[in-house]
């Protein structure tokens, strides 16, 4: 029998997710990484609205809120000149706005809430390989002792970018690295711009620009992580052809007058920079592997793919992939997934992965939204709030034009009221996270008969999902609602209806991830069935 049930390799923020999220389900794991101590420096700061609500049901949005400040929008320079002004705005019906918050910070946060999980990071284990058959994987790894074995039903790889499970999977990783090389520097400034907004300034010749400066504000004072070109002094060697280079580079690291050397050039008021929390000088690459995994292992996170930082994508791209891998192989370790699931995983979230690729790749050149011509577009796009897995063999198919299709994110409906509570509710605080929530319409016309089959058909629903169904009925505002065993919520501003396209008595599943699993405009027991049994055993 393997020693754990799931083997999380590395413990970035994606590793972090998969575990907590396994940990969620009751899943025995193991995580392990070669750092002896986690990284002190803000890779990623941009975390996008829909990340936030998938910290929500991990249980550490309070946290990360109370550690953010809020991404307001950018102010453009072109040449000292303002040239331009994105507000970052979100329609009410997104719960989330735009957040920034220090990588290190999230991943402290993350590693908080897994040890109440009780699950402590091994340190110092580096994978080294592995092998795997029907049964299970057996893991190699190096540790300060020599080296250690652990077997595991599943492995998931989230190693970073230089990941070792993707090269023993064999996976290719096509893409290329961009010619230039960047800087990074944590500093405080005093000056006139806005607050919660980032500083875009660049010094364009002929129209092509050839120096760049991008602040994005931290929490505190005046603070800005701020990217910029690196100077000659601190260039490192060009990578070699095909080697992935990504990431941190160099032993030199930038210091106060290089950023100072920046800010004298390209800010868009005179300022002098101070308290540099920690600097880096950097490499991009826009790479992408043929597979998420394969048989047991999976990749996820920068193991899978690579990118610009353009637009805070990659950390939230990768945070996603481990909540859609980890329910899947939770009901897998506990017998109850059908043989298809696992799958699902590359095949729902590799399409992500190449479009998050390929935009970042175009935004890095011709910057965020270039091309679209309808800004609240953008804006959905860049919070990962258009993610959707329609043509995911494990999602349900459309019925009818006015019902929410399946396969798009679930979303928010506030102002819904219930029995005993005094102030309304939210849909999402209705979500379990862990199991799957099945809602049924009641409009005005619903009778008795009606509730009776409901009642029916949801006990046969949660026998097919061998328990793992939350179900609710969400009542129009005038219905009148039988005597029933289900639970009755009341739609009592009409906001689910609008946002689901519910009517008569449509019905929905929603996953433990937040996507919209099925949708039907009306209540078929073999329909439904059909739709569990793509997910359930
Ligand atoms: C300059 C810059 C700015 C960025 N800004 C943003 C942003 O604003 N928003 C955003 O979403 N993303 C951003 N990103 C991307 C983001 O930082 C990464 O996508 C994110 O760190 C990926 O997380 P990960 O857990 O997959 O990998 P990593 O963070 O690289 O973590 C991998 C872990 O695996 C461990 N490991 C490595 N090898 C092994 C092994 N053999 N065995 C066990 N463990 C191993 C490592 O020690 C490490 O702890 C930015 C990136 C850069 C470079």
């Amino acid at each position: 029998m393997a020693e754990t049930e799931v083997l999380v390799v590395g413990a970035g923020p994606v590793g972090l997710t998969a575990a907590i999220e396994l940990r969620r389900h009751g899943v025995r794991c193991r995580i392990v990484d070669p750092l002896l101590e986690p990284p002190q420096y803000a890779k990623a700061v941009g975390v996008q609205p829909r990340t936030l609500e998938v910290f929500e049901g991990m249980g550490v949005l309070r946290q990360i809120l109370d550690s953010s400040t809020q991404m307001r929008g950018q102010v453009v320079f072109v040449n000292g000149e303002e040239a331009g002004r994105i507000d970052l705005e979100l329609p009410d019906d997104v719960p989330f706005g735009f957040s920034s918050i220090p990588q290190y910070v999230t991943e402290r946060i993350l590693r908080d809430r897994l040890s109440t999980l009780e699950l402590p990071i091994e340190r110092g284990k580096a994978l080294t390989g592995f092998e795997q058959n029907a049964d299970g994987v057996t893991a190699t790894l190096s540790t300060s002792d020599g080296e250690e074995t652990i077997t595991a039903q599943y492995l998931i790889g989230a190693d970073g970018a230089h990941s070792v499970t993707r090269k023993a999977l064999g996976l290719t990783f096509e893409g290329a690295a961009f010619e230039e090389q960047y800087m990074l520097g944590d500093v405080e400034v005093d000056w006139s711009q806005p607050a919660g907004y980032g500083i875009r300034a660049m010094h364009q010749t002929d129209g092509k620009t050839d120096d760049l400066l991008v602040c994005i504000p931290l929490y505190g004072r005046g603070r800005y992580r701020m990217s910029m070109l690196v100077p000659d002094e601190l260039a490192t060697a060009k990578p070699e052809r095909g080697a992935v280079a990504h990431g941190f580079e160099g032993e030199k690291k930038p210091e106060l007058s290089h950023v100072q050397a920046v800010l004298d050039r390209l800010s868009p008021e005179p300022t002098t920079a101070r308290n540099l929390r920690w600097s880096s000088v950097f490499r991009i690459s826009h790479r992408i592997v043929d597979s998420y995994g394969h048989g047991r292992v999976f990749v996820a996170g920068d193991a899978a793919h690579i990118h610009p930082p353009t637009g805070g994508q990659g950390m939230n791209t990768g945070i996603q992939d481990a909540h859609n891998l980890a329910w899947k192989l939770a009901l897998a370790v506990q017998g109850k997934a059908s043989a298809e699931l696992t799958d699902s995983y590359d095949a729902e979230r590799r399409p992500v992965g190449e479009e998050v690729v390929g935009r970042t790749v175009r935004s890095a050149r011709e910057g965020i939204g270039a091309g679209e011509n309808d800004p609240a577009y953008v804006m959905r796009r860049e919070a990962q709030l258009l993610i959707e897995y329609v043509d995911s063999p494990v999602i349900g198919k459309s019925t009818d034009e006015a019902t929410l299709r399946p396969g798009v994110r679930a979303p928010d409906a506030k102002g819904l009221t219930r029995d005993m509570v005094t102030d309304p509710i939210r849909l999402f605080s209705l979500l379990d996270r862990l199991r799957h929530t099945c809602v049924i319409y009641l409009d005005g016309t619903t009778t008795t008969d009606d509730l009776l089959e409901i009642e029916r058909v949801v006990e046969t629903a949660q026998a097919a999902a061998h328990g793992e169904l939350d179900i609710y009925l969400v009542a129009s505002p005038g219905a009148e609602v039988a005597a029933t065993v289900l639970p009755v919520i009341r739609d009592a501003a009409g906001t689910f209806a609008e946002a689901y396209g519910a009517h008569d008595r449509s019905l929905f599943v929603i996953r433990p991830d937040g996507y919209l699993g099925y949708s039907a405009s009306a209540v078929s027991e073999d329909d439904l069935v059909a739709f569990l049994k793509k997910t359930f055993r």
